[in-house]
């Protein structure tokens, strides 16, 4: 295939809301938040004083498609549309029929597709007059891309950092002060919820869970303040869409259509962002054969190993309930080294795709993730963010048993982030230190 790169002006100007095709051609969604005190669904103004109208509008589209603001597309324009690479070598180093695309995130300019939902998040938020932006962050990829979104659209960004990564992982805390935003160790004394954990759980080196709730309490006492979320959110998973519609558009200019797309998950947001327009393809009955499998770490194995049940998305309790796959919220994965992938549940929108079999999923264990890591740098020379090379070694696996069946088949997989601030895992994973 020669031509991976698309021109700017083929670049989408709109992003896919599945939502629609599930109740167009499903119909059926998944079951709405619920009030935590009530137990009732809540309604969208519950919602305004953590997000901007527009964006909560988002939340609960069933429109088809959700137009790009022209100041985002700009931005946008500085680093996409991502390349869409075959990995060809590997292809080779493997010995198999198929054929293995990827589409590179890592090209943004903080090294990951987070920077997708940043820029119209902050923007939405900014057209509505917010002047502080407050997140979580684990292993600091959100954290930065929102700085960096912040510091584009003037505007003030606070981020609560896992306390493990903040002292273990200096790098992105660095990439974040450079770009102008204020990072605080979580669980911090700066919150009544921070408080909480430090004196339930001493020493404890913080979750995604206690940092959401931290980040929320400020937002909420704070004038002129909102809160941003970098994943599981049914807007965030739309905005992340431009990722499929480029590589679908992308694919059909070299006259090919995936059999199966691969993509790491966490909260679900790259996943969903390189195959909702597939999906969106074989909901409306296009594509009926095509795959979609989500892959998890073994450690925090959330739709392998979770149940399907309303939880809280946050450790204090303080979100809406949500129905998704959870390991339960008070759930702390033991530190691994794809951050990333830590949270204890999943979006509901990737959930209920599980739930209603329209997306496998599978689980790896770190070292056997290192590996299919390491395969791969060495035969494409991009060295993968560790939550990433989980989809790597997913691929690697749908290639082998190509091979076996002696089938071509045609894979699509999501690089979601390089791993150049990862070298400190890479080391302790070449030295065999890894557990
Ligand atoms: C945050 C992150 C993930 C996990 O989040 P999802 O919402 O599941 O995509 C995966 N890869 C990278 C590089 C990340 O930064």
């Amino acid at each position: 295939m020669k031509k991976n790169i698309l021109k700017k002006r083929e670049m989408p100007d709109a992003y896919l809301n599945l939502p629609y095709y599930l109740n167009k051609y499903l119909g059926e969604l998944p079951e709405p938040p619920l009030d935590p005190k009530t137990k009732k669904p809540i309604g969208p103004e519950a919602l305004l004083r953590l997000f901007p109208l527009e964006l909560i509008k988002q939340e609960v589209s069933l429109e088809k498609e959700i137009p790009i603001p022209d100041e985002v597309r700009e931005l946008y324009a500085s680093y996409r549309p991502s390349p869409l690479l075959r990995a060809s070598r590997l292809e080779k180093i493997l010995g198999t029929p198929a054929s293995i695309y990827f589409k590179y995130e890592g090209a943004s300019p903080v090294g990951s597709h987070k920077l997708n939902t940043a820029l119209p998040q902050a923007y939405y938020n900014k057209k509505e007059g917010v002047s502080l932006l407050t997140t979580e962050t684990g292993a600091g990829q959100w954290g930065s891309a929102l700085a960096l979104a912040c510091r584009f659209f003037n505007m003030k960004c606070k981020v609560f950092m896992v306390k493990g990564s903040y002292e273990q992982k200096p790098y992105r805390k660095t990439v974040m002060h450079l770009y102008g935003a204020d990072v605080i160790a979580s669980p911090s004394v700066e919150t009544q919820a921070g408080k909480a954990f430090l004196s339930r759980l001493p020493g404890t080196m913080g979750s995604l869970g206690m940092a959401i709730s931290e980040a929320i309490e400020v937002a909420v006492t704070t004038p002129g303040a909102h809160y941003a979320l970098g994943s599981v959110l049914n807007h965030v998973l739309t905005h992340q869409t431009i990722i499929g519609l480029e590589a679908k558009r992308q694919m059909e200019k070299g006259g090919v259509y995936p059999d199966v797309v691969v993509g790491c998950c966490g909260g679900g947001s790259n996943l969903a962002g390189i195959s909702f327009p597939f999906l969106a393809d074989k909901l409306s009955g296009n594509a009926s054969a095509l795959r979609v499998v989500a892959v998890e770490p073994e450690s925090c194995p959330s739709l392998t190993k979770g149940e399907y049940r309303y939880d809280s998305a946050d450790t204090a309790g303080m979100t809406p309930l949500m129905k998704m796959y959870t390991m339960g919220s008070g759930f702390v994965p033991s530190p691994i080294h794809a951050g990333g992938l830590r949270y204890h549940g999943d979006s509901p929108l990737v959930s209920f795709l599980y739930y209603k079999k329209l997306m496998e999923a599978t689980a790896y264990g770190q070292r056997d993730v290192f590996a299919a890591a390491r395969k791969f740098a060495q035969a494409e020379g991009i060295i993968p963010a560790p939550e990433s090379a989980h989809a790597i070694r997913q691929v690697i696996e749908e290639a082998n048993r190509a091979k076996e069946e002696g089938k071509k088949k045609t894979i699509l997989f999501s690089l979601s982030g390089h791993g150049l601030l990862d070298l400190g895992a890479y080391e302790e994973f070449l030295e065999g230190g890894m557990v």
